[in-house]
């Protein structure tokens, strides 16, 4: 494989790096640093392979909403046809308001509040992915109170190492996640006694970034095994869930091919009737966005060097908080004359934490356009106001236009919501 890698819809055009035909610095000129642009085109490519992949068998893929929840991102895969996985009222009133559809809206999450039950209750999602008793009890007795009946599934956990980072492993024994495998088949005719809830369907979730496909065998094979003993117990199923977490290149890695992944999956579900589910994040939109950022200062010290850049940890965390990669590049290159050096690439945020690359080899300058590759999921969405700065704004390319779809925040915005002490 190749040592660089350019996500779709970007390339090097006249040695200036383009977002399909758009020019990445006319971007920065119009909506200032740091500022994040998404490819459309590259959000429709990944939704519509995911809709070839399954085209053989009845399927349903909800985008999980906190890759990036951005509304016009929403609305770009609702009109694809897309579902939603949610997993706060925050993100269900996201969904609504996009003209997303409630009856196309798991409902995932450890910790759903009496709250969000009534809101989705009332909303009319699609399903209830449980994750415990107690979930259930209150699930069930909040349907009741409103005179409705809670559609769930219940979120097992088939127990496999999904190989990924420790912070994105959820279907592991000892994961806050999901119910054990063993006690599911109890739980699961408590759920058909209980008089608020009507049992839909099955669901697991096994972590994130994952690039190898036996994890996901495997826990499709433990589901099946809890299909059939249900089966017996005369619970029939209208769906099963195989979550998200498909991962994506950022550097060397080698994603699944989605087609193998497809075929896979549906030849164990021969004998299953019901609809599939699946909940992509960021295999959809994490390779459709970049993050532009300025250089304010080269600052060369006896030990590094450093590029200061406009963005910071408060904007793309991941690589602060999973020690995650990002390519960084040059938008226009060569973009100085002079030799390439190793530098750290930093924030202005006062942590030491704050890195967006570590031991990046670049020829920089200040005023040099940065571009930080494959932060289109889980960057944005993760995105704060520490250090008081406004988060940047959000731009969608489609072809050679530009469309503003979230502003950057004012001063007086960071603050809107405080009133000093008399
Ligand atoms: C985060 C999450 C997803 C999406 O994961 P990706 O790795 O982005 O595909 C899907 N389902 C659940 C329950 C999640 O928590």
């Amino acid at each position: 494989m190749s040592d660089l890698f350019l996500p779709p819809f970007l390339d090097r055009r006249a040695s200036e790096l383009h977002m399909e035909s758009t020019p990445l610095a006319a971007i920065a000129k119009k909506f200032g640093t740091p500022c994040y642009a998404y490819s459309s085109s590259a959000i429709t490519e990944a939704y519509e392979e995911f809709r070839r992949a399954f085209s053989t068998r009845p399927a349903l893929i909800c985008y999980a909403v906190k890759a990036n929840g951005n509304l016009s991102i929403l609305r770009l895969l609702s009109r694809l046809g897309a579902g939603f996985d949610i997993v706060s009222a925050g993100e269900l009133h996201r969904v609504l308001r996009a003209g997303g559809l409630a009856s196309r809206i798991v409902f995932s999450g450890v910790g759903k509040s009496c709250d969000d039950m009534a809101y989705a209750l009332k909303a009319g999602v699609r399903c209830f992915n449980v994750e415990s008793e107690p979930e259930l009890r209150r699930l069930s007795d909040i349907a009741q109170s409103l005179g409705v009946t809670a559609p769930v599934s219940l979120r097992v956990n088939p127990d496999v190492d999904p190989k990924t980072h420790p912070y994105i492993a959820t279907g592991l024994k000892e994961s806050k996640f999901g119910i054990a495998h063993d006690g599911a088949l109890d739980l699961y005719l408590e759920a058909a006694r209980l008089p608020g809830l009507k049992v839909t369907g099955i669901d697991c979730h096994i972590g994130s970034q994952i690039t190898e496909l036996s994890p996901f065998l495997s826990a499709l094979d433990r589901i099946l095994l809890l299909v059939e003993r249900l089966k017996n117990q005369g619970i029939q199923l209208g769906h099963l869930d195989l979550g998200g977490g498909l991962g994506i290149r950022y550097r060397h890695e080698q994603p699944i091919s989605l087609a193998e992944y497809a075929r896979e999956i549906c030849s164990r579900l021969d004998h299953f009737d019901g609809e599939l589910i699946l909940e992509p994040g960021r295999r959809l939109v994490g390779n459709s966005g970049v993050l532009l950022t300025r250089v304010e200062y080269i600052k060369r010290t006896p030990g590094r060097s450093f590029a200061i850049v406009d963005a910071a940890m408060n904007d793309l965390v991941r690589p602060a908080l999973y020690d995650a990669w990002h390519e960084i590049l040059p938008v226009c290159s060569p973009a100085t004359t002079g030799p390439s050096e190793l530098f750290d690439v930093v924030g202005p945020v006062c942590e030491t934490g704050d890195i967006l690359g570590r031991d990046r080899t670049l020829a920089l300058a200040q005023g040099d356009l940065l571009c930080i590759l494959s932060a289109g999921a889980y960057a944005a969405s993760m995105g704060s106001n520490y250090n008081a700065r406004p988060r940047p704004p959000e731009v969608l390319v489609e072809g050679n236009e530009t469309r503003l779809i979230r502003r950057r925040e004012t001063l007086d915005e960071l603050s809107d919501l405080e009133w000093p002490i008399d």
